[in-house]
C-alpha cells in the first residue's frame, strides 16, 4: 500500500485530498496544526486504518516514522483575511514549511508536490495567465506575505529538484470552491452564500467590476491527482478558465438562494487586490488531458446546500 502525507489535512482542499487518495487505495497520513482548519473535515476518516492524523506545526521539523512514497504540501493559511491576520505564519509555512518538507521527501526518496497559487502572477499586466508569465507582485503590500511565500515556495522546489534530484511537482492554483470552505474565512463566495442565507448585505468590494475564474473543488483534485502522477516538474496553472465578475458571482449566489432580504452592497476595495484573474490552462490540457468539468451552475447548487447546512441563522 502506497502512503502519502498531506499536510493541512483538515483544510479545505487537504480534506478532499484526503478522501480522493483513500479512494485510490493509500495510506493517508494528515498533518494540520489547526490553524485555519478543523478536524470537523477529517472526522469521518477517522476510524479507518489507513488513516492517520499527526496533529503539527510543519514550519517546525517534520518526522514520520517509516516509508512515504508522497507527499502533498498544502499547509498555509490561504484566505486574504486569514494571511493579512496571521502574516508571520504565513510566511513561515511557506518557507520553512516548505524546506521541511523537502528535506523530508529527500530523506524518505517521496515525490512531492507543493501548492503554489494564481497569487504568484499578483495584480496580473498578462491576461489570461500563463505560466511562463513572472507576475506582478508588491512584495511590501498586505497580500506580499502569501505571495511572496508562495513564490520562495516555486523557487526552493525547483532548487531541490535541481540540486538534490528530488520528484518535485508545483500546481498553480486558482480560486476554487466548494463544500468545507470555511464559512467566515472571509473570502467571496463563503461571505457571499452566509450573507444571502441570513438574509445580510451582500458585500461586494469595489465596484465588483474585478474578475476572478472560480473551479469546483473535484474538478481541482482531479488536476492535483493528474499532476502528481505526471512526469512533469514546471509549475502547472489548475483552475476553470470560466471568467466572471465579482458582481455577477454575487448576483447568481442571491438569485440561488432566495433570500429577498440580501441585497448587494459595496464596500471599499482591498489594497492590492487583483483586477483580473484567468487561467490559461493549455499546458494542463495538454501534459495532463485536464480540463474543468463541474459547470459553475453546478458547482454552486452543491455548494449552496453545504452552506445551508453550516450557516447558523
Ligand atoms: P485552508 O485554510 O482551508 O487549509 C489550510 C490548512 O493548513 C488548514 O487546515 C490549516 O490549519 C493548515 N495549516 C496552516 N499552517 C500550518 C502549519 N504551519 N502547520 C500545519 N498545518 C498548517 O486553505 P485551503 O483553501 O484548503 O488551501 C490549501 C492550500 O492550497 C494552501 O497552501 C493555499 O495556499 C493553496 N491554495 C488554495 C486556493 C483556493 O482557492 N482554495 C488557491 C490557491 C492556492
Ligand atoms: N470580495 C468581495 N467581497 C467579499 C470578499 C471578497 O467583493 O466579501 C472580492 C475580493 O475583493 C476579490 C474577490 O472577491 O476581488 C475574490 O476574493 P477572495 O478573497 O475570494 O480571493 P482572492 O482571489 O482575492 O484571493
Amino acid at each position: 500500500m502506497k502512503k502519502i502525507l498531506i499536510t493541512g489535512a483538515a483544510g479545505f482542499l487537504g480534506s478532499h485530498l484526503c478522501d480522493r487518495f483513500i479512494k485510490e487505495g493509500f495510506h493517508v497520513i494528515g498533518m494540520d496544526n489547526l490553524l485555519t482548519g478543523s478536524l470537523d473535515n477529517i472526522k469521518h476518516l477517522f476510524p479507518l486504518k489507513e488513516f492517520e492524523y499527526y496533529h503539527h506545526d510543519v514550519s517546525k521539523f517534520v518526522h514520520v516514522p517509516g516509508d512515504l512514497d508522497y507527499i502533498l504540501h498544502f499547509a498555509s493559511p490561504a484566505s486574504p483575511i486569514d494571511y493579512l491576520k496571521m502574516p508571520i505564519q504565513t510566511l513561515k509555512v511557506g518557507a520553512l514549511g516548505t524546506h521541511n518538507l523537502l528535506g523530508l521527501a529527500k530523506a524518505k526518496n517521496a515525490r512531492i508536490l507543493v501548492a503554489s497559487t494564481s497569487e504568484v502572477y499578483g495584480d496580473p499586466l498578462i491576461h489570461p495567465q500563463k505560466e511562463d508569465y513572472w507576475g506582478n507582485v508588491n512584495p511590501v503590500g498586505p497580500r506580499g506575505v502569501y505571495d511572496e511565500a508562495k513564490r520562495f515556495l516555486e523557487a526552493i522546489t525547483m532548487a531541490y529538484h535541481n540540486f538534490h534530484g528530488v520528484e518535485t511537482r508545483i500546481i498553480r492554483i486558482f480560486n476554487t470552491y466548494g463544500p468545507r470552505m470555511r464559512v467566515n474565512d472571509g473570502r467571496a463566495l463563503p461571505a457571499f452564500f452566509s450573507q444571502a442565507i441570513r438574509g445580510e448585505g451582500i458585500t461586494v468590494f469595489g465596484d465588483g467590476s474585478q474578475t476572478r475564474s472560480f473551479c469546483y473543488v473535484a474538478d481541482l483534485v482531479e488536476g492535483i491527482y493528474r499532476l502528481l502522477m505526471s512526469d512533469h516538474h514546471l509549475p502547472v496553472n489548475i483552475g476553470n478558465p470560466d471568467e466572471i465578475t465579482i458582481k455577477e458571482v454575487a448576483e447568481e449566489v442571491v438569485k440561488l438562494v432566495g433570500n429577498p432580504d440580501a441585497k448587494i452592497t459595496y464596500k471599499p476595495l482591498p489594497k492590492d487586490d487583483p483586477k483580473v484573474r484567468q487561467p490559461d490552462i493549455t499546458k494542463a490540457r495538454e501534459i495532463l488531458g485536464w480540463e474543468p468539468t463541474v459547470s459553475r451552475e453546478e458547482g454552486l447548487k452543491i455548494t449552496m446546500e453545504y452552506f445551508r447546512e453550516v450557516v447558523k441563522v
